[in-house]
């Protein structure tokens, strides 16, 4: 495995005494910069096939109670007393290069578009844009300049397709909501694999689900361009071929902790095939794979303020990054990259409990639960269940003090989903010891991950611009004379139509 040699060296050198690293880094940053001027990288560190993965909405907490979560749930015991040092790790642990800041363009906070497209095209841009830049102008993508370089490419997501990450790479939009439109084009992309879920945006307006507000058929116009369509899980195992459009939920992937394992498969399962197939295909033997890969719904748990979710989430993404580095060891010339666009809910492990700040966090609490707010919260508003009953049954909270049957009984009164939603995850954050700082995303750095033939240019706090920019180097493509080609091929269309108008 001569791949990871580079990245192993790189976190020797930062476990030399502090003054040797010092000087050790100096040499890595002098290195990085003469590469920055340098042509695209070729020969030993040049990947011939990248993985970029993100982990939607992680920030540093979300690793730390997986991992927590994981030695606990492996039998390690909860309490201090016998608990082993070193233990379980995630498989992400092993391949921590650094930290990127995540700011947007017109904002200290990113939203996921702002963050992808940073990743996708190396620049920064406002909230809500996807792949275009802060005047609304298409950004050329890595997946776009992969293409024109003949390499296999792929989407996999647990939200819909259409949603701002992984449209981010194959969709040029000054507003991220018009997902119709994003279906549109992540079709004529001619994307080779793209696995996920968001039906309603690929189904005509006549389909009882769609969301489309026209009569085109999506899924059929993918058929008749040469796509499989698969739905389930059954028709996910019996694909063999690309190109393949796997479309397995209306709308977003149900929650881990929700879902039928037999109706929809893992990131993991789909992250595996997608490597095998792009990578075994014609175009993929011959000129390499690109592949970005989204655990999307730790974000969306994150937003929920729901911790067991949340983590179930986090546990599945680094299952699929062990899986994408198997595939890089045996394959010797793939960059695995993971990181976040930016953190989601400020998680806390150790929080204020009637005043008093704890010094624990208890996972045994989040192993009780069995099910996320938001199925909870329908059988309480919707079918009427008794909110300690769901919370007995579902989250193993026996009882419940004065003020917590008060709030239930509030939100229950007022139908407030909201509101019911606050009261589960104060109420289960308090027996686990985790709290929440906001529903929205934070502008907390985030994690940075690698393995394989280039990581070490990776290593260090970056901007999280320098993923897109270096990326790009590393596959020896030119985004900004891509962008400038994808603009002319825009304003000749606008010419020919308006001429024949
Ligand atoms: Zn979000």
């Amino acid at each position: 495995m001569q791949s990871a040699f580079p990245l192993q060296n790189a976190l020797l050198l930062m476990r030399l005494p502090r003054s040797l690293a010092a000087a050790a880094l100096v040499l890595l940053f002098a290195a990085g910069t003469a590469s920055a001027q340098s042509p695209p990288a070729e020969g030993r560190d040049a990947p011939r096939n990248v993985v970029l993965m993100i982990a939607d909405g992680a920030g540093p907490a979300s690793f730390t109670m997986a991992r927590d979560f994981e030695r606990y749930r492996q039998g390690e015991p909860e309490g201090l007393d016998g608990l082993p040092e070193g233990g379980v790790r995630l498989a992400l642990d092993a391949l921590e290069l650094g930290s990127i800041q995540t700011y947007a363009a017109n904002s200290r906070i990113t939203d996921s578009a702002a963050g992808a497209t940073a990743f996708s095209t190396g620049h920064k841009t406002n909230n809500g844009f996807v792949a275009v830049d802060t005047a609304g102008r298409p950004l050329a993508t890595l997946l776009e300049a992969a293409q024109r370089r003949g390499m296999a490419t792929g989407l996999v997501a647990t939200s819909r397709l259409t949603h701002a990450t992984p449209a981010s790479f194959a969709a040029h939009t000054p507003d991220r909501w018009k997902e119709n439109k994003i279906a549109r084009q992540l079709l004529a992309h001619e994307v080779d694999l793209m696995l996920g879920g968001g039906r309603r945006h690929f189904l005509p307006q006549s389909a009882e689900d769609s969301e489309r507000e026209d009569g085109r058929d999506l899924l059929d116009e993918a058929r008749e361009a040469g796509y499989t369509v698969v739905t389930g899980r059954d028709g996910f195992q019996q694909v063999d071929a690309l190109p393949v459009l796997g479309v397995f939920a209306n709308g977003h992937l149900p929650y881990v902790i929700d879902r039928d394992s037999g109706k929809i498969p893992s990131l993991e399962a789909m992250t595996q095939k997608a490597l095998r197939l792009l990578s075994e295909s014609e175009r993929g033997r011959k000129n390499g794979v690109f592949l970005m890969v989204e655990g999307s719904r730790i974000d969306h748990a994150g937003h929920n303020n729901d911790a067991a979710a949340h983590l179930r989430e986090t546990l599945a993404y680094d299952d699929a990054v062990a899986a994408a580095q198997r595939f890089a060891e045996r394959d010797g010339e793939t960059l695995l990259l993971s990181t976040a666009d930016h953190g989601t809910g400020g998680l806390s492990l150790g929080r204020n409990i009637d005043g008093e700040g704890r010094y624990a966090w208890k996972p045994s609490a989040l192993a009780e639960v069995e099910a996320s707010h938001g199925v909870m919260m329908r059988q309480v508003i919707e079918e009427g269940a008794d909110p300690a009953t769901v919370l007995r049954r579902q989250a193993g909270v026996d009882s419940l003090a004065a003020g917590e049957r008060e709030m239930l009984a509030e939100a229950v009164e007022a139908e407030s989903y909201g509101r019911l939603e606050a009261a589960l995850s104060e109420i289960i954050g308090r027996r686990a010891v985790v709290g929440w700082t906001t529903g929205g995303h934070t502008a907390a750095d985030v994690g940075l991950y690698g393995y394989g033939p280039g990581a070490e240019r990776f290593v260090g706090h970056h901007d999280n611009t320098y993923v897109g920019a270096e990326l790009a180097e590393l596959l020896g493509v030119d985004l900004d004379a891509l962008t400038a080609e994808i603009r002319r091929e825009r304003e000749e269309r606008a010419a020919t139509v308006a001429g024949s108008e």
